[in-house]
């Protein structure tokens, strides 16, 4: 039995509700689910709710926040939240506000560019999310200016292009230090896509508590890697797809990666 511990809802840049998200989870047959949405809370009431209509079914109230070390961007896991904790009510609240300054800078930069985008357009897709860069590629794409939110990203919205806005970002302490305050367990997110001047083991001392051995962009060498590391440091070992839009035979893709019951009941038992 399975659990995917790495979903995104409509709370940031996935395309399902967190609602949907767990009545897929159930009948993909899954064991539990973990909503892990960027820098923000926001879904987890109500996927709290809905799991509640299952028995046996294990929902796991999480965070995936961005940070940033050596320039580069690390993101970083937390499982089991109390996600009214007024700490990280506080901080995603301000993270949110400042995408949402965020969003409106790089709207108009676009106008400025000649680009026919609003930024209430932008506002229709997030309903109420936190506002991101794929919001916008998709917008775009939806309007012709370009063919895949990727190549939106190569031209206009990615780092160094002429749309792009830097956003605040924590450092990785600050992340783990609200998500241990929610009492959270802090984890290394997709370390298999960390960039390579980057040491993981740097980033576990500064008080990671799990690692993402599974993950849908890893190779099986990463996975092999990072299970070593696991043992070596003590670390919950994690797995998830990272599922935000992809569907296959009509079915999202919740699912694809994840880690045994068993696997994380040996974790929660210490
Ligand atoms: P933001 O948090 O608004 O800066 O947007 C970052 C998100 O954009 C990441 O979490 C990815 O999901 C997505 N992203 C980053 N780079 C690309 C890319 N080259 N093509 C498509 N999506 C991307
Ligand atoms: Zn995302
Ligand atoms: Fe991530
Ligand atoms: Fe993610």
């Amino acid at each position: 039995m399975r659990i995917d511990m790495h979903v995104h809802s409509t709370a940031s840049d996935g395309v399902l509700k967190p609602s949907e998200i767990i009545d897929w989870a159930v009948q993909l047959r899954l064991k539990g689910v973990a909503i892990t949405d960027h820098d923000t809370v926001d879904g987890l009431e109500e996927a709290a709710q809905s799991a509640k209509a299952y028995k046996d079914f294990l929902f796991i109230p999480g965070i995936e926040f961005s940070t940033q070390f050596m320039d580069h961007e690390v993101h970083i896991l937390g499982y089991w939240i109390d996600y009214k904790d007024p700490g990280i009510i506080t901080l995603t609240e301000k993270i949110k506000d400042d995408r949402t300054q965020r969003g409106r800078r790089i709207i108009e930069k676009l106008k400025e560019l000649g680009y026919n985008i609003t930024f209430e357009e932008v506002l229709s897709v997030t309903k109420g999310g936190a506002v991101g860069r794929p919001h916008i590629g998709r917008l775009l794409v939806d309007k012709g200016y370009g063919r895949t939110i990727q190549e939106t990203f190569e031209t206009m919205l990615g780092k160094g292009k002429p749309a792009y806005i830097e956003r605040f970002k924590l450092s990785p302490e600050e992340a783990i230090s609200a998500i241990i305050k929610a009492k959270g367990v802090p984890v290394l997110a997709h370390p298999g896509l960390l960039n390579k001047r980057i040491d993981v083991i740097d980033i576990i001392q500064k008080g990671i508590k799990g690692i993402e051995v599974y993950h849908s962009k890893h190779e099986k060498s990463d996975s092999r890697r990072f299970l070593k590391i696991a043992r070596n440091y003590d670390l919950l070992v994690t797995g998830g797809s990272d599922f935000h839009d992809s569907f296959a035979s009509k079915r999202p893709t919740i699912g694809s990666e994840g880690v045994s019951v068993d696997e994380l009941h040996e974790f929660l038992n210490k």
